[in-house]
C-alpha cells in the first residue's frame, strides 16, 4: 500500500473529507507527491501528512479525487469492488423479489459508494455508464464482476453523457459483455409494459427515477370515481410513461407533448403494448413553452398536468435562467388547471435544491393569481438512494399540488 501516491490538501480543506463527502476538488489540493496515472488510486492526506482517505485520481476534472474508503487498512482490490457491488445489489433485493418491476437502478454511483458508476437493469440486460476515468479503466473488471453476480444476458455500455468530456474521456455507446440486446427491450413496471431503447434512449434508456411518481399518478386516477371525465396534460412526455399509468387508471384522455417526434413514436408503441387506444390528436410534437401558451390563448383547461422537463441547469451559472424557465412553465400550468386540479411538477437539476424549486413554483403561483396546496413532496424511488454524506445525489425533486 505504501506505493499509492499521496496528495496533500491545503490547511483546512480536510473538513469535507472528514465529513465523508466523496469529492475532492482541485482547489483543495496543495501538492501531489508523484504524478499518479489517470484513474489510479491515491491517498489523500491533510496538510500535515495525516492520512484521511483513499480514492481515484481524475487529473482532467475539477473533481480531482473521488473517494472510496476512509479506512487506511482497506485494500482496493477486486474483493473491494465485488463487495461494493454486492451491497448495491442487496439494497435492491426488495425491488427484485417483489416482482413489481423488471427495470431498476442497481448502482447509483456516489450514493452506492462507487463514484462514477451507474448500472441499470432492464430485464435480462444491464446497462452500464462509466462517468469517471477511475471507473473507465476498471469497467472491464466491473462488468466481469457484475456478470458473475447477476448472470445477465449481456451488458451494454452507455457512456455517452457529456460529463465524460470533463474527465478527458470520449463518448462510448456499444456492447460491453455477452450478447447484444435487441433493438427494444420490453420491461414491466407495476403491471405495465414498456419498450426501452437502450442504444438511443435518454440516460440508459428509460426514466427509472420516475417509477414511483408514475405509480402515484396511476393510483390517484384509479381512486378517483370521476377519472373517466379527467383530462391529463403530460408535458415533456418522453416515451409516455406517465400517460400509460394515467390511461390505465382510466383517465379519459392524456395529451402528450414532447419536442422529439421519435420519443412520441415509441410512446405510441408503449400505449399499444398496454392495450390502450392510440389517438393521433393526443400526441403533440412541439415546444412545451409554446404549446402551453397556445392552450392558454385558446382557453383550454386540464384536470391534471405533469411537468417533467429536462435538466434546465447544468451548473450554478445557469440557475438564474433555469429558474425563469421553471417559473414560466409552472405559471402556465397553474393557469391551465381547472379548480381542484392537480399539478405534478418536477426539476431534475442537481444545482436547484428542493427549497429553491418550491420557491420558484411559489413565485409562479403568485403570478398566476391562483391558490394551491402542496399535497406531497416527490423524489426518485429507493433504487436511487441518496447517501447522507452526498446531498448532491438528490437531483430529482417534485411537488404534487392541488390548485384552486
Ligand atoms: N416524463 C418522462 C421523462 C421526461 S424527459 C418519463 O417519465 O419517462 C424530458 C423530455 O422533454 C424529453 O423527452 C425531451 O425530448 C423533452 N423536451 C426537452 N425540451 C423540450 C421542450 N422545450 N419542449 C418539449 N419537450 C422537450
Amino acid at each position: 500500500m505504501s506505493r499509492i501516491p499521496a496528495i496533500y490538501l491545503h490547511k483546512g480543506r480536510e473538513k469535507s473529507v472528514l465529513r465523508r463527502h466523496p469529492w475532492v476538488f482541485s482547489g483543495a489540493i496543495r501538492r501531489v507527491e508523484t504524478q499518479p496515472q489517470p484513474g489510479a488510486l491515491v491517498d489523500v492526506r491533510s496538510h500535515d501528512g495525516t492520512w484521511l482517505a483513499r480514492g481515484l485520481w481524475s487529473p482532467e476534472s475539477e473533481i480531482r479525487v473521488r473517494l472510496l474508503s476512509w479506512d487506511e487498512t482497506e485494500e482496493i482490490d477486486e474483493g473491494f469492488w465485488r463487495a461494493r457491488l454486492e451491497r448495491a445489489i442487496a439494497g435492491r433485493a426488495e425491488l427484485a423479489t417483489s416482482g413489481h418491476s423488471s427495470a431498476y437502478r442497481l448502482v447509483h454511483a456516489e450514493s452506492d459508494g462507487i463514484p462514477g458508476l451507474i448500472v441499470d437493469r432492464y430485464g435480462d440486460w444491464l446497462v452500464l455508464q462509466a462517468l469517471a476515468i477511475g471507473i473507465e479503466i476498471r469497467k472491464g473488471m466491473l462488468a466481469r464482476l457484475l456478470d458473475g453476480l447477476l448472470r445477465p444476458r449481456g451488458i451494454y455500455e452507455r457512456s455517452d453523457e457529456d460529463v465524460r468530456l470533463k474527465e478527458g474521456l470520449r463518448l462510448v455507446n456499444g456492447p460491453l459483455l455477452g450478447e447484444e440486446p435487441p433493438e427494444l427491450i420490453e420491461v414491466f413496471e407495476n403491471g405495465h409494459v414498456f419498450a426501452v431503447d437502450v442504444r438511443r434512449g435518454h440516460k440508459t434508456g428509460f426514466y427509472l427515477d420516475q417509477r414511483e411518481n408514475r405509480a402515484l399518478l396511476g393510483d390517484i386516477l384509479r381512486l378517483d370515481r370521476d377519472a373517466r371525465r379527467k383530462t391529463v396534460l403530460n408535458a415533456f412526455a418522453y416515451t409516455c410513461g406517465f400517460a400509460v399509468y394515467a390511461l390505465d387508471g382510466l383517465a379519459q384522455r392524456v395529451i402528450n407533448v414532447d419536442s422529439s417526434a421519435d420519443v412520441l413514436d415509441l410512446g405510441r408503441h408503449n400505449l399499444a403494448l398496454n392495450g390502450l387506444e392510440v389517438n393521433e390528436d393526443d400526441f403533440v410534437v412541439g415546444d412545451v413553452f409554446r404549446v402551453l401558451r397556445e392552450y392558454r390563448d385558446r382557453g383550454e383547461s386540464f384536470d391534471i398536468i405533469v411537468l417533467d422537463p429536462p435538466k434546465f441547469a447544468r451548473n450554478a451559472a445557469q440557475i438564474g435562467s433555469a429558474a425563469r424557465g421553471y417559473k414560466d412553465i409552472n405559471l402556465l400550468a397553474f393557469k391551465l388547471l381547472r379548480p381542484g386540479g392537480l399539478l405534478m411538477t418536477f426539476s431534475c437539476s442537481g444545482v436547484i435544491g428542493a427549497d429553491l424549486f418550491q420557491k420558484i413554483v411559489f413565485g409562479a403561483l403568485l403570478d398566476s393569481g391562483r391558490e394551491a396546496q402542496v399535497l406531497r413532496h416527490l423524489g426518485a424511488g429507493p433504487d436511487h438512494p441518496v447517501a447522507l454524506t452526498f446531498p448532491e445525489g438528490a437531483y430529482l425533486k417534485g411537488l404534487l399540488c392541488r390548485v384552486w
